[in-house]
Order: structure tokens, then sequence, then C-alpha cells
């Protein structure tokens, strides 16, 4: 196993930020980490990762124990933290053979020079840290997590903060990493999740709630369709309710409903139809299908 953890609870003081979390992330799988703020992904990954120590419990990274040789942990982990601290006075390459050494690697030209290219961070390797957008800020992070060629990566929240090219960059670069790493990555967001993972595990209050390959996550969701609809003009409620296969409609808007059925019927046909049948035109019409979303929800409320 690449990462094994069993039973972890950890406390701050009173507040019990992990209760008996236990799951396994095999060999080149890429795990998502998913839950709201405050759910305990970062805690868990400081545990994982040997920076703070569980309250009880056992976690081991290929096999080694996390209490009994950190420095052997870390040395198989490479570790992006949530608020990577970099240090913008340094130049990029400068920062990478910092980090190199730290492992006791040899800083060479072909190193610094490979680790730029895997990352993608050419154009911008002879700049100050602090001249580069977030976007390259995290190649530089990950290039420091990569650079002793770790078995196992753990990348907390890695694209919290990326404007939508740079999240779709790091997503491709985190799957490019993927196929030749363990990974397991934090986010708050569920189409991360579906767009990066093999496997989802939802953590609620410092509880796992749901470990499932993305497709079971899938099939979990509740079984319905939402359309939102807009009409030209005013269409009479009642008549909408007589739509058949409608088990649910609310006004959302001037002349917008949102129109619910089980997943297994498309309302269109019918709700195009009953527009022409009331005189009024139908202006948008959209089918939902963030399925995921709603399952996150389901299991993450309160
Ligand atoms: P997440 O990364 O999922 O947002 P965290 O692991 O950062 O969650 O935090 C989990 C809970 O533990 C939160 O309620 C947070 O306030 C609390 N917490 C985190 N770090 C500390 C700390 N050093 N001291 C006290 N409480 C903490
Ligand atoms: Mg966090």
């Amino acid at each position: 196993m690449s990462i094994k953890v069993e039973n972890i609870t950890k406390l701050y003081g009173t507040q019990r930020a992990l209760n008996d979390v236990s799951f396994e992330v095999k060999p080149g799988e890429i795990v998502g980490f998913l839950g709201p703020n405050g759910a305990g992904k970062s805690t868990m990954m400081k545990i994982i990762t040997t920076y703070i120590p569980a309250s009880e419990g056992q976690v081991s990274v290929c096999g080694i124990d996390v209490t009994k040789d950190a420095l052997a942990v870390r040395g198989l982990i490479g570790y992006l933290p949530e608020h990577n601290p970099l240090y913008l006075d340094m130049y990029v390459r400068e920062s990478i053979a910092f980090v190199a050494q730290i492992h006791g690697i040899k800083p060479t030209k072909k190193v610094i020079d490979d680790i730029i290219e895997k990352v993608g961070l050419q154009v911008e390797q002879n700049k100050k840290i602090g001249a580069l957008s977030k976007g390259y800020r995290q190649r530089v992070g990950l290039a420091q997590a990569l650079i002793h060629d770790p078995k196992v990566l753990i990348l907390d929240e890695p694209t919290t903060g990326l404007d939508p090219n740079q999240l779709a960059e790091i997503r491709n670069l985190i799957k490019l990493v993927g196929k030749e790493k363990t990974v397991m990555l934090s986010t708050h967001i569920m189409q991360e999740v579906e767009a990066i993972c093999d496997r989802v595990m939802i953590i609620n209050k410092g509880s796992l709630v749901a470990n499932k390959s993305a497709k079971e996550l899938t099939n979990l969701a509740t079984e319905k369709t939402v359309i939102t609809v807009e009409f030209e003009g005013q269409i009479k409620e009642s008549n909408l309710k007589n739509i058949k296969g409608i088990t649910q409609f609310a006004k959302i808007g001037d002349n917008t409903y949102k129109i619910e059925s089980s997943s297994d019927i498309d309302l269109r046909t019918a709700i195009f139809n009953f527009a022409v049948s009331e005189g009024a035109a139908v202006l948008t019409l959209q089918k939902e299908s963030q399925k995921l979303e709603d399952v996150f929800k389901q299991l993450t409320r309160q």
C-alpha cells in the first residue's frame, strides 16, 4: 500500500479535527480527498507527511510508519502544502536547487533543467518567484515536491486561487504526473475530483463519509433530473403540473421555473410542446447534470 491510514484521531485541545479515520491508497492511484472547509483535509495531510503527530492511530507510507522513521517517509513523499511558503525573493532555479540540496541531491544544470521542463516552467525559469502568477508559483511548488522523484505525491488544494486557464493547466499537469506516481490531492471542489481522480474520499467534520470510485459515487446520486426553463411570457402554472413526469416544480424568477423529474425521463420535448400550447416560447432551457455535486452536498450537509 502506498498510504495506509488506520483509526486516526487528531485533537486540537478538545476539538476533534479527525475522528477515527481509516483508508488506504494503492500504488498508482490518483485519489481525491474532498470536503468542505474545516473538514480536516489539511490536518490529515500534515499527519501523513509527518509534519504533525496524530493523537491516536497509525499511518504508514510504503510500509514505513510515519512516527518511526519520519525522515524516510519524507524521502518517499512529495508534498505541496496548502499555503505553500515560497521565498518570493528567490529565483525559480535557485529555489528548486535549494530544495534539491535539502534532499541531498546535487543540483546540477541537468537536474534543474529536467524538472523545469517537467512542470512547464521553461519561460519563467529565470524570474524571481515574486514576479510569477499564482499558476506558475504552483508549478514551482510542484517542482519542489517532485525534485527527489518521490513515489507518493500529497497535494493540498493545489488549484485553489487559480484562474480557469491556470486551473486546467495544473490539472493536466497533475494527471500527467499521476501516471507514474501515487497521488492524493485535497479539494473542496467536486468537479476537480471528476476531472482528475480515480477515486474519491469525502471527509466531513473529521469523519470519512464516503470512499468510492467516481462512478460509484455518481450512481449514489439522487435519481432526479432538474431542468431550468425560462418562458417568453407568462404561463399558467396549474397547466405546468399536467406535464407527464414532473415530480416537482418551483418558480425561481420572472417566468422562470425549476422543474424536476426522475432521471429516466427527458422532459425537454414535453416542455417545448407545453410552451407552444401556452403561446409562450421557451427562451432558455438548461438540463442540470451535476449529479456528483448533489451527492457531495448530501453527504456533507449541516
Ligand atoms: P481543511 O483543510 O479541511 O479545511 P483543517 O484540517 O485545516 O481543515 O482543519 C480542521 C479543523 O481543525 C478546523 O476546525 C480547524 O479550525 C482546526 N484546526 C486546524 N489546525 C489547527 C490548529 N493548529 N490548532 C487548532 N485548531 C486547528
Ligand atoms: Mg485545508
